[in-house]
């Protein structure tokens, strides 16, 4: 499932993250089994980093010329008390294996972004948000305890309790801090795999903020669709939250399918966009509350695997940009007015605003306000010459990228949006390093 580009004699040899860009960047590659073994050596490599399924779009877990140790092999579940809620496992465990063993004994992830096949690692180091944030907080929030093993062979254990300033570096800390070895999260009680979810159209951003200040107050899980090629903003609010206890549930399928090759260009266009956005902005809602598996709710591009080879063989960008509660209703209609008279953008543009409970990392992203997020195929220096307009907002509003979806930022751009990038310095393991910190501290 990782990223990875596979060589004919079935090595890994290049990870890729999942928007394929940027490409080619040769680092050797360590698969690690154990937690209780130390790092292996550096052997001449200037330094090493983390890599858990490659589910991050840009450059956070890639490390040209160094080291990326796999965590997939730190697969074991360490402790469940299952009275309590309360789960530890090693760190390249996915929520995926977590979701199966856990929702058949009532039990959910406290928080989860748009995919299941992220690691328990790669989920505190760039500390994940969901549909919940408003309510739940990032997935921080929700962490009891972790261990950090550094390069020097010492062991951090650290949480909210405990060694707090470790536990604030290592959470959204980039996988800088040292590698995480094992996580303790809190969970959610469910009654079954069900949610109730509701859907809603609007017509304009305006009638978008009146709903979803409606939904956050009614509804744990909430989320807009928008079409990015609307001048206007018109879009679907969508909300969900836990099914009750009920004795007939609808029948779910798990299916997936794949998409099977590499298209010399991007399939996605200003032409398929139009077509996308009008079919889904019209297809027929359901006329109240329906019963929906969480996987087609929560996850609905995990569905189709490989969905981003379709971008084609340059791959694409993600821009997830957040801005302040008092910037955001003009912000987001700015972004949306450059991004729709350029006519790119993606199928799959979301908004949602994040909710006020602070988080706990130096450099996490979620902060109060409203994020948007949207994919770009990489068409070059007019992709490039759409973000530095978007990035003009960003920082004129006040707002921050999210490190996890970027491959281009500016430096400045990053010192600006995470502040206490000088104060988080104190915590990087000094074998450590990725090709995105490289490029924001101009190193
Ligand atoms: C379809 C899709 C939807 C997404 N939706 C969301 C969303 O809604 N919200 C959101 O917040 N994110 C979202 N993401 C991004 C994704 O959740 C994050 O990028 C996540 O961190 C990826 O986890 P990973 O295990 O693949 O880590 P990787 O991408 O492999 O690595 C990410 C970072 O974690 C570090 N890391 C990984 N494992 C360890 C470890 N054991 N010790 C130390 N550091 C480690 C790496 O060094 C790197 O810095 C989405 C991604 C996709 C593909």
């Amino acid at each position: 499932m990782g990223a990875d580009r596979v060589r004919p004699g079935g090595s890994v040899s290049v990870p890729l993250s999942w928007n394929r860009f940027p490409r080619g960047a040769p680092s050797r590659v360590q698969k690690l089994d154990c937690r209780q073994e130390p790092l292996p050596p550096l052997n001449g490599a200037a330094n090493r980093l983390a890599y858990g399924e490659g589910r991050s779009y840009g450059d956070v877990c890639l490390n040209a010329g160094g080291f990326v140790m796999r965590t997939r092999g730190l697969d074991r579940f360490i402790a469940f008390d299952r009275a309590a809620g309360r789960i530890s496992a090693e760190a390249g465990v996915t929520l995926d294996e977590l979701l199966a063993f856990l929702v058949p004994q009532g039990w959910f992830v406290p928080v989860t972004p748009g995919t299941r096949f992220v690691t328990l690692g790669g989920a505190v180091a760039n500390d994940v948000h969901g549909k919940n944030h408003h309510r739940a907080g990032s997935f921080g929030h929700h962490v009891r305890e972790l261990e950090i093993l550094r390069s020097d062979g010492t062991r951090i254990v650290c949480g909210p309790d405990e060694n707090r300033e470790w536990f604030e570096a290592t959470v959204g800390g980039l996988g800088l801090t040292g590698l995480i070895t094992r996580v303790t999260i809190e969970l959610k009680p469910i009654a079954n795999a069900f949610l109730i979810s509701e859907a809603k159209r609007f017509r304009s951003l305006a009638e978008f903020w009146d709903l979803n200040e409606a939904a956050e107050r009614d509804w744990p899980y909430t989320a807009a669709w928008i079409d990015c090629l609307s001048a206007n903003g018109r879009g679907v609010q969508l909300a969900a939250r836990p099914a009750p206890a009920r004795a007939a549930l609808p029948a779910h399928r798990a299916r997936s399918l794949s998409f099977p090759f590499d298209p010399p260009v991007s399939l996605v266009n200003t032409l398929s966009l139009k077509a996308f956005n009008a079919l889904y902005y019209r297809k027929p809602l359901p006329a109240g509350p329906a019963f929906t598996h969480y996987e087609p709710y929560l996850y609905p591009l995990d569905g189709i695997l490989n969905w981003n080879r379709i971008y084609g063989r340059l791959g694409f960008f993600q821009y997830q940009c957040v801005l302040p509660p008092d910037a955001s209703r003009e912000g987001i209609a700015q972004i949306l007015r450059s991004i729709s008279r350029q006519g790119s953008g993606s199928f799959l543009a979301v908004l949602k605003t994040f909710g006020e409970i602070p988080s706990l990392g130096m450099l996490s992203f979620p902060r109060p306000g409203a994020t948007l997020a949207l994919d770009f195929p990489n068409q070059g220096d007019r992709t490039q010459a759409l973000f530095t307009e978007l990035d003009a907002v960003v920082v004129e509003h006040g707002g921050a990228l999210y490190p996890a979806k970027d491959a281009r930022m500016p430096p400045k751009m990053f010192k600006l949006g995470f502040p206490q990038w000088e104060r988080f310095q104190r915590y990087i393991d000094p074998e450590f390093s990725s090709q995105f910190w490289r490029r924001v501290m101009e190193l």
